[in-house]
């Protein structure tokens, strides 16, 4: 039987220790202090749900008698959106707008559908919805718990003509500017509130050039940057105005002319691999560039970079 002092000691001991991984648990959490997900609405009728820097955010634009749903976003993060939509508004969702086929944006879609509402997506992008993005749907809900059946991968309605949607008090241009980030990216722009709902066009970290055409998407940007643009709601993090823009544009063209000065001066890949820096890319987000091989490559490739095996 254990004295009584010595009870207490234990206790003592165990519930410091608890208050100390209490204290690191909060310094690692840093600034991630307010809970995410938040749901803020950003303009009259217009909602960001932002989510963890991995999970596409989501937005929805309340019109007088129905609700347009952009990005529905990953399956295991559709049905958070559901409920955040239904806490505010009790109209239907007609219209989801799908920015393009990454599943961490366009999987989901299907509550929405079978709620009644259509799902759009760019015509560009058809192929790789109807491939890629499907295949990898159907592995992972028969491989893990999302809650989704195989049959339940999105019916996408293709569009290749700008989406205007208008009722008087809202209006929402959903249009595609060119190849960046995917072949078929959509954009909504919100002209009553300056508002552009740019997807992973714009992030605020680092991007995913996998799918992308780089020059194509400087020029996506360009033209973005001519519309009056005051709010940016980006594909992953946090929300900025223009100069989001401008830091996704500028690490696009610093990143085009430093390989393309690498590879004119006939360096292998593995080199511009080993020597790639980008000092700007690395404050603003934290990540060395070098850190993603994928676009590494796919700027090599961009300045017309060939690997040694196809020389
Ligand atoms: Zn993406």
């Amino acid at each position: 039987m254990t004295d009584r002092s010595t009870l207490i000691r234990r206790v003592l001991s165990v519930s410091s220790g608890l208050i100390l991984l209490g204290i690191i648990l909060y310094l690692r959490g840093g600034r991630a202090a307010e809970p995410i997900p938040t749901v803020r609405e950003i303009a009259p009728g217009v909602f960001s749900r932002q989510l963890q820097y991995r999970s596409a955010n989501q937005t929805f634009v309340v019109f007088d008698d129905y609700v347009v749903v952009f990005d529905p976003g990953e399956v295991v993060e559709v049905r958070g959106l559901m409920d955040a939509i239904r806490a505010r508004t009790d109209r239907p969702v007609r219209y989801v707008v799908s920015s393009h086929f990454h599943p961490d944006h366009a999987a989901g879609a299907s509550v929405f559908e079978m709620e009644g509402a259509g799902i759009s997506a760019g015509a560009g992008g058809r192929f790789s919805y109807e491939g890629w993005a499907r295949n990898l749907f159907l592995r992972r809900v028969e491989e893990e718990e999302t809650g989704f059946s195989p049959l339940q991968y999105p019916r996408f309605t293709f569009i290749d003509q700008p989406l205007i949607l208008d009722d008087g008090n809202q209006r929402m241009e959903i249009r595609h500017y060119g190849h960046g980030h995917t072949t078929g990216d959509l954009i909504a722009w919100l002209p009553k509130h300056g508002v552009l709902l740019v997807s992973d066009v714009s992030n605020n970290g680092p991007l995913n050039l996998a799918n992308a055409n780089i020059a194509s998407w400087i020029d996506v940007l360009r033209q973005l940057l001519e519309l009056p643009v005051q709010t940016v709601v980006p594909g992953h993090g946090e929300r900025g105005g223009r100069e989001l823009l401008e830091m996704n544009s500028r690490f696009l063209t610093e990143m085009l002319a430093l390989v393309g000065d690498m590879v004119t001066r006939g360096m292998s890949y593995e080199d511009v691999l080993a020597e790639i820096e980008i000092p700007f890319h690395e404050q603003w987000t934290g990540v060395e560039v070098r850190a993603n091989s994928t676009n590494v490559l796919m700027a090599f490739r961009a300045v017309g970079g060939r690997l040694d095996k196809e020389n």
